[in-house]
């Protein structure tokens, strides 16, 4: 009965809000149905990834021939990721970034639930095995400057989802990285090889559980391989990486 009350008091003060704040456009000024939405131009405009991508890194196959044997692309088939499968919501283009850039340097935390629906929507199976969801870490400079991880973020809200423990201080990022934008792949792995670690006091959580890596953004996956690395070295059952967006590096096609 409390329950219920309760239920029927949040609906009734989201209505309250919709008539004061009418809901907006994730991305623009449109008007929208509900809070969290697209309108109709903003959602045309998302790259949303669905199969045929690679089941290993989630990189969408825009063309044939891209996929190689078992729906795992070139890259993957070449230089196989540590992980188990990697999903992606959406494909990093330009409509990606107005959702992607405010929600990380600009404090729209509000954007992670939506975000996670969107994340959990591509990669149901990843989120259905996991036991424990486990965010990419910022080092503790870049969280003071910041205030929030946004990968933590969606961890949390894709772990209430799935009634799963996300555990958003696993990993440690022990070594400030610089941006790994303008490096070649060799150069990426080698600067975050060392840069994380699991905590010592999260070891026995982590160990034989099945882990769902989260992250934001995916480029070249340099970041995610180093992290599975010590996740599975920490003795965890498994790894998979789910992503809101994932970036088409120009270096892997
Ligand atoms: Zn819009
Ligand atoms: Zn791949």
């Amino acid at each position: 009965m409390r329950r219920r009350a309760t239920s029927f008091t949040r609906h009734a003060a989201q209505l309250v809000l919709d008539l004061l704040l009418p809901p907006q456009c994730l991305t623009c000024d449109a008007a929208v149905e509900a809070q969290g939405q697209f309108c109709a131009k903003c959602f045309k405009a998302t790259s949303f990834i669905s199969t045929p991508c690679c089941v290993s890194c989630g990189l969408a196959f825009t063309h044939f021939g891209q996929a190689g044997p078992d729906q795992i692309c070139l890259t993957c088939t070449g230089n196989p990721p540590p992980w188990g499968e990697a999903r992606a919501a959406m494909s990093y283009n330009d409509q990606a970034k107005k959702i992607l850039l405010p929600f990380k340097h600009a404090g729209r935390q509000e954007h992670a639930s939506p975000l996670a629906a969107m994340m959990a929507r591509a990669g149901p199976t990843l989120l259905a095995r996991a036991e424990i969801i486990v965010p990419v870490p910022l080092h503790r400079t870049r969280l003071r400057e910041r205030h929030y991880n946004q990968a933590a973020l969606l961890a949390q809200e894709l772990a209430k989802r799935r009634q799963a423990r996300a555990i958003p201080d696993a990993l440690i990022r022990a070594q400030p990285t610089p941006p790994l934008g303008s490096m070649t792949a060799a150069a990426r792995a080698e600067t975050v090889a060392h840069a994380f670690a699991v905590r010592p006091h999260r070891l026995a959580a982590i160990n034989g559980q099945r882990i769902l890596l989260v992250d934001d953004v995916m480029t070249s996956g340099a970041t995610a391989r180093a992290c599975t690395d010590v996740l599975l070295d920490a003795g965890a059952a498994s790894v998979d990486v789910l992503v809101a967006a994932r970036v088409l590096d120009p270096r892997q096609t």
